[in-house]
């Protein structure tokens, strides 16, 4: 049962917090800048008379209900229960409670990430930005770490053009396990001292519980990502965590199994989710995912979230990259996830989907009057230091070969 309350004092709080802990539940307080609530999880399903008595005793209904309530004994034996068909109406006497704006059932729907909740948007603070707020975040950045110069080179461009997060896997989930699996912790660090050296705030994986205190020291917002979407015992830690969280739709996940992934980050007191499309399974073959489009406004109207869209895993294919990331901005997204590297043809992971460096500036150039059409911005950084025809020169003071567009 979740439990809104109207803006109250701490002795109202408490007495609504002793009132559901008597009938059997867990009970948690969350605080959101979207509105105070109170979490009664196993509450149980009948509970016992004297705890009913003593909750229609606290409210109105103790002098409006009637004889109420009648009770049975149990058929074990036990101690007298309210039975089912008489069952007192528990949420009406919660809700009669002073200082409760309403009380619900937690069902299949969600609550908490509802957009009734915060009519207006949750806006999720990123570095300098607020993803969900007019300006739009542009996440990019190799999809695995693999060197210090790779991640420095890669943060350090994408800053220069507009990212206004720098993303990059250390714990991969690949589908192989014979295939490259991530540098693992030093991986977080290098991506953390190249969110340094270029000035952006860090977004990677972490893929099981355990990895969450050590990364919490490294990263600016966790990503869970789709592989991990319903892992519960993982969005629990994240959301324990404290830090925005990432949150990518499983590939065969609906979208009210993503928001109610959501609410699990949710209940533990973490208001800043952004929710992230990245395509989902179809029987299309021709590129790796079907990129849902369809996900960004009704997401958007099932929630208060902010929603990205990561055009490199919804497609698999660099050519579509782009014009199915200005689709995405056109359809109302709070901004784009999408893989950059250096030298794509010696990426250890999605070089097939990853952008060249100067795909990426045209990109960011291309998404501005997207999002000006539809009343959002990209801010670009003013002056641009790499001219395009220095990029080969970056490369190949890499060490990185190949050519590109
Ligand atoms: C990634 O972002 O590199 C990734 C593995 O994405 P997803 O979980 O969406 O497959
Ligand atoms: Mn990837």
């Amino acid at each position: 049962m979740i439990v809104k309350l109207s803006r109250t004092g701490p002795e109202v709080i408490e007495a609504v917090t002793a009132a559901l802990a008597a009938l059997g539940g867990q009970v948690r307080r969350l605080e959101f800048p979207f509105g105070t609530f109170l979490a009664a999880l196993d509450l149980e399903d009948a509970p016992s008379a004297d705890a009913v008595a003593r909750l229609r005793l606290a409210t109105a209904w103790g002098s409006k209900v009637h004889g109420y309530p009648r009770t049975h004994a149990s058929s074990d034996g036990g101690p007298e229960r309210a039975t089912r068909a008489e069952d007192p109406p528990l949420l009406a006497m919660i809700q009669a409670l002073a200082g409760v704006e309403w009380a619900r059932k937690a069902g299949t729907k969600p609550i908490l990430a509802a957009r009734a909740q915060n009519p207006q948007g949750t806006r999720v603070p990123l570095g300098r930005m607020e993803v969900g707020g007019e300006a739009l975040a542009l996440v990019a950045g190799p999809c695995s770490v693999e060197s210090r110069e790779q991640v420095v080179a890669t943060a350090r461009f994408v800053a220069a053009y507009g990212a206004t997060a720098l993303r990059g896997g250390a714990f991969k989930p690949r589908t192989s396990p014979y295939v490259f699996q991530g540098l693992g912790r030093p991986g977080v660090e290098l991506l953390r001292e190249a969110g340094d050296a270029a000035g952006l705030p860090i977004v990677t994986e972490v893929m099981e519980p355990g990895e969450v205190e050590f990364m919490a020291k490294y990263v600016d917002c966790f990503q869970v990502g789709a592989r991990n979407m319903s892992n519960s015992p993982l969005l629990r830690a994240v959301g324990r965590a404290g830090k925005p969280v990432l949150l990518k739709r499983g590939p065969s996940s609906t979208l009210v199994e993503l928001v109610l992934a959501a609410e699990y980050i949710l209940l533990e007191g973490n208001p800043h989710v952004i929710l992230c499309e990245r395509g989902i399974r179809t029987f299309e073959t021709a590129t790796r995912n079907t990129l849902d489009l369809n996900a960004v406004p009704v997401l958007k109207g099932m929630t208060h979230l902010p929603v990205l869209v990561d055009p490199s895993h919804g497609t698999g294919r660099r050519e579509a990259v782009t014009p199915m990331a200005r689709a995405a901005v056109a359809a109302g997204a709070d901004g784009i996830a999408v893989e950059v590297h250096p030298d794509p043809s010696r990426a250890l992971s999605d070089g097939e989907q990853s952008l060249h460096l100067p795909e990426f500036r045209r990109l960011a150039e291309q998404l501005r009057p997207v999002a000006e059409a539809v009343g959002r911005r990209l801010d670009l950084p003013e002056s641009l230091p790499f001219a395009p025809n220095q990029v080969p020169l970056i490369r190949r003071a890499m060490g990185w070969g190949g050519t590109h567009p």
